[in-house]
């Protein structure tokens, strides 16, 4: 029978945070607001952010990480009202381009769909958005959301917005439509896409003029946030003793409680792990999301275009979504999914390609960056328990896991799994 965990709700219980990212501050951040007072977060990156990661450059910030915050970020807003963070609204330009036709939402829609079968798909999807989306626990889910999202808009009647979102959704980078389950989807989809009076509107969004990652850099000074300092080694102490981190493989430290941010599928090298737990973490897998900064002409700007043929699982690796900001600069920034195999070159040649399609002229690439992106259990996964299997590990050994994988991939649902995770477990502080 292991000892109770006495550090808990004890002001000067030694708390550690692997990494600074949205998961790990904010987690820090609720701590702080349940009275703990130790508490010390690990970043192997020389600055904070983790997946936030806004870059100075002569022409003004981008973003080569998280952009936008939705209207429905209320944890995210808050953070930045309370750190005095501007915000600004940013009206998303959003066009999709097929065959060189430049469509808003419902004009692709009824380019595809008869007036009739897009106000019926509309309705649908509203209602399956009524009756499947709550702020339920992951491990409460209804289990209809187990299924592929194209599955599930389609036995839901709503597949013609399925189809719309379709780019969106492999724009951001949360894979392809009909693999990912509709657990995920279904998250995320309600902020991007509004209905308002029978018709879809895309939702209400914001940017931050100092930088998204300004944010968190504003929430670190309020934290013993160690920069540089990976955390290589977790030693657990099964009777609810201190555990040992070693940091930079050289540094140790003792401390009562673990929160982890880092993906379930990159833990395995830290820690010697019970079968239970290397079994979950085997069951999540990771995405390669690309982000390139380039120079063309003669491609529109002030605009965010989507291309729905690129999203399909083929051709691989194509742009499917870019943007660019300002009228009078020619740079523009492009996400895609690739695969893990795919070499510099063929990402370069596909790239060149898919901008000369869209009639514009490749001239340079300034920068690309590579993201492991989108943790996530399928179908099967889930079926089997996975939310549910994993709540029963949070808090063994003193370590508990926050972060993407335990939510979706979005800086809000990031720091409100973070912030409901610490109000479950980490009791007020007693005076
Ligand atoms: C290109 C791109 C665009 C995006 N766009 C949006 C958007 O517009 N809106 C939105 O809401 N979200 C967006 N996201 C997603 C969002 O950025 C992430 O969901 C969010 O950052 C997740 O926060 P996190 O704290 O869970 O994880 P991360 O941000 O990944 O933070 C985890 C941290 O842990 C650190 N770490 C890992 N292992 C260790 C270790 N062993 N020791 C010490 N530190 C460690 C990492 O360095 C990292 O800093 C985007 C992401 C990308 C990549």
């Amino acid at each position: 029978m292991p000892r109770p965990a006495l550090w808990k709700g004890d002001q000067y219980a030694r708390i550690a945070i692997l990494g600074a990212g949205p998961a790990g501050l904010s987690a820090a951040c609720c701590l702080r607001e349940q009275g703990y007072g130790r508490i010390t977060l690990f970043e192997q990156n020389s600055r904070v952010g983790g997946k936030v990661h806004s870059l100075p450059t002569a022409d003004g910030i981008v973003e080569i990480g998280a952009v936008l915050a939705s209207a429905d970020y209320t944890h995210v807003l808050k953070l930045a009202d309370d750190y005095g963070i501007d915000y600004q609204p940013y009206p998303v330009p959003l066009t999709f381009v097929e065959q060189h036709q430049q469509h808003t939402l419902m004009e692709l829609l009824l380019s595809r769909h008869d007036a009739e079968e897009t106000a019926q798909a509309i309705h649908n999807y509203a209602s399956a958005l009524q009756r499947f989306v709550c702020d339920q626990p992951l491990s409460q889910a209804h289990s209809e959301l187990f299924r592929p999202f194209a599955q599930f808009a389609q036995r839901h009647g709503f597949m013609p917005v399925a189809q719309l979102a379709q780019s969106i959704l492999v724009g951001f980078g949360y894979g392809n439509y009909e693999d990912t389950p509709a657990l995920y989807l279904m998250q995320i989809i309600g902020w991007l896409l509004k209905v308002e009076n029978g018709q879809l509107q895309l939702g209400e969004f914001f940017t931050f003029p100092s930088g998204y990652q300004s944010l968190w850099e504003a929430v670190s000074a309020d934290f013993d946030v160690r920069l540089n300092a990976r955390i290589t080694t977790i030693t657990p102490n099964d009777d609810n003793g201190p555990l040992h981190l070693i940091i930079n493989e050289e540094h140790d430290f003792e401390f009562d409680a673990l929160l982890i941010s880092a993906p379930l599928n990159q833990l395995s090298q830290l820690m010697n792990w019970p079968e239970q737990h290397q079994q979950l973490f085997r069951q999540v897998n990771s995405l390669r999301y690309l982000v390139n900064l380039f120079c063309a002409s003669k491609l529109p700007t002030e605009t965010f275009s989507l291309i729905p043929e690129h999203a399909q699982p083929t051709p691989p690796h194509r742009t499917a979504a870019w943007a660019n900001r300002s009228a009078d600069k020619p740079v523009y920034i492009s996400w895609q999914q690739a695969c893990r195999n795919a070499t510099p070159e063929q990402l370069n040649a596909a790239l060149a390609e898919d901008i000369h399609n869209q009639g514009g002229e490749f001239k340079a690439l300034l920068l690309r960056q590579e993201w492991d992106y989108f943790p996530h259990a399928d179908s099967q996964a889930l079926s089997n328990g996975f939310f549910r299997q994993l709540e029963q590990l949070q808090g063994q050994s003193g370590i508990y896991f926050i972060g993407a994988s335990l939510s979706f991939e979005t800086v809000e649902h990031s720091v409100r799994q973070a912030c409901s995770l610490v109000q479950q477990h980490f009791p007020p502080v007693q005076e």
